[in-house]
């Protein structure tokens, strides 16, 4: 049986400094080295002071995946050289003293198993490397410590997911969950990465790293369990060892044999004092806890009678489930949801574009109201919305300038039938014997008036003219 497990890195990106000082946590707006000081530099003589905030975040994930969080934790340092770490250890959790980091036995359901998460920790990123070229050949590696310090919570589960299909299911789930929760950005580069875990048939743990992107994550799964199996068929032995993901060639490639814990030389930070997690922050984080994906997504179909799937789509999303819950009244909710998970999706589907959008919650109310009062067809307010987002004028505006109003005149719209019928003889014919292909005529009246002629008129005034 397979069995594959995760490793993931969740970068706090909302908060406003890095874990144990005040450089920015937002590094990604520096030159390169142009956001550290002598704490994370590590530079002699320089002390720690750990950020309170991030303890709050770090807890909210423990709480919303269910986890037990411990009335006090500790601070450890992982000991080891690499470029991009410039103290030369990590500072870290770690459990072998009993529970000290921030949660642990938590799970997350996905299609109905039960994916369990061993344990969370807070800790500091390190640095990037850059190389220059080909990683492989270059003969120059950069290094910028502007990430260095930056708070990461690390998310460990089991070896629970059978296959990388449902791997791929809970990484979107814990995106949503953790930009709901508003404590990270799933959409910004680096700021959710994911190692995994492989064995087959009970042998060898093999752990697979430096993974670009969830979509690699499944390819590289994918791979190395068929390199497992073509192994285990021949008898070979497979080697417990961590394998780089070779985006290129698209395989993975043995890169060391695997730390064991004591190689790190664990110790106790000193310089952080332990923190209490009391009663009164549980009580006030779950007072702030904002409403949970799959609650949101009962009351969307209890309250506004949206369909299941539709409400699925609009709250898991935050970008779609705020614009929603800003642009509802009651009585067109339904429309609007249907409006921005028919139409909008496809405009706005990456960060930038959401980000350059100039659609507000009232361009969905105004739309709607255009549609229901007859100003605008459904065709034309795709158009219209396409301009919306990147105008952000006014539905009123739209409607002047850019000819999109509803042809309701029943004598335009005759006079566009004569034409029609003149060009469609045989499906004139057709739709005399077989009322049901009456809608490629309709259709035919639409394209001419680029969607703009009442449909309902139109299919009438096409029925009495058939006889
Ligand atoms: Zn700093």
């Amino acid at each position: 049986m397979t069995k594959i497990g995760l490793e993931i890195h969740c970068q706090l990106t909302k908060l406003e400094s890095k874990l144990f000082c005040s450089c920015k946590a937002n590094y990604r707006e520096f030159e390169p080295n142009h956001n550290i000081c002598p704490v994370c530099m590590g530079l002699p003589g320089s002390l720690p002071m750990l950020n309170q905030k991030a303890v709050k975040s770090a807890t909210s994930i423990a709480m919303a995946l269910s986890c037990d969080t411990p009335e006090k934790i500790a601070f450890f340092r992982k000991n080891y050289f690499y470029p991009d770490l410039p103290k030369n250890f990590q500072i870290t959790q770690l459990n072998v003293y009993g529970d000290m980091s921030i949660g642990g036995e938590g799970y997350v359901d996905v299609e109905g198993k039960k994916i369990k998460i061993r344990r969370i920790q807070l800790e500091e990123d390190p640095g990037r490397l850059i190389y220059e070229g080909e990683s492989e050949r270059t003969k120059i590696t950069l290094v910028d410590y502007n990430r260095a310090g930056t708070p990461l919570v690390e998310i460990v589960t089991d070896p629970d997911f059978e296959n990388p299909r449902q791997v791929r299911v809970f990484l979107n789930i814990l995106s949503d969950l953790l930009e709901n929760l508003g404590v990270s950005e799933p959409g910004l580069e680096g700021a959710i990465r994911a190692d995994g875990n492989v064995s087959i048939e009970g042998g060898n743990k093999v752990e697979i790293k430096n993974i670009g992107s969830f979509h690699d994550l499944e390819k590289a799964l994918h791979f190395e369990i068929t390199r497992q199996q073509s192994l285990s068929e021949r008898d070979i032995e497979i080697v417990q060892e961590t394998r780089h993901w070779d985006d290129k060639r698209k395989i993975t490639v043995s890169s060391r044999s695997k730390e064991e814990d004591q190689d790190y030389r664990y110790f106790l930070e000193n310089d952080i004092p332990w923190v209490k997690i009391d009663q009164e922050i549980i009580t006030s984080l779950q007072k702030d806890m904002p409403e949970s994906i799959s609650s949101k997504k009962e009351r969307f179909v209890k309250k506004f009678d949206i369909a299941p799937q539709v409400a699925d789509i609009l709250a898991s999303d935050k970008y779609y489930s705020d614009l929603f819950e800003n642009a509802h009244s009651n009585s067109d909710a339904k429309d609007i949801a249907n409006l921005i998970t028919t139409d909008l999706m496809g405009f706005v589907d990456t960060k930038e574009k959401r980000e350059e959008s100039k659609l507000t919650s009232h361009h969905l109310s105004d739309l709607i109201a255009a549609i229901n009062d007859k100003t605008l067809t459904r065709t034309s307010s795709k158009t219209a919305l396409q301009e919306i987002v990147k105008s952000g004028k006014s539905v009123k505006e739209l409607l002047s300038e850019m000819d999109l109003g509803q042809v309701s005149d029943s004598s335009e719209i005759e006079n566009i039938i004569i034409q029609v019928f003149e060009e469609e003889k045989q499906a004139v014919l057709d739709a005399k014997e077989n009322p049901e292909t009456v809608n490629y005529l309709v259709g035919k009246v639409m394209q001419k008036t680029k969607g703009k002629a009442d449909p309902t008129k139109t299919l009438e005034l096409i029925k009495s003219k058939l006889g």
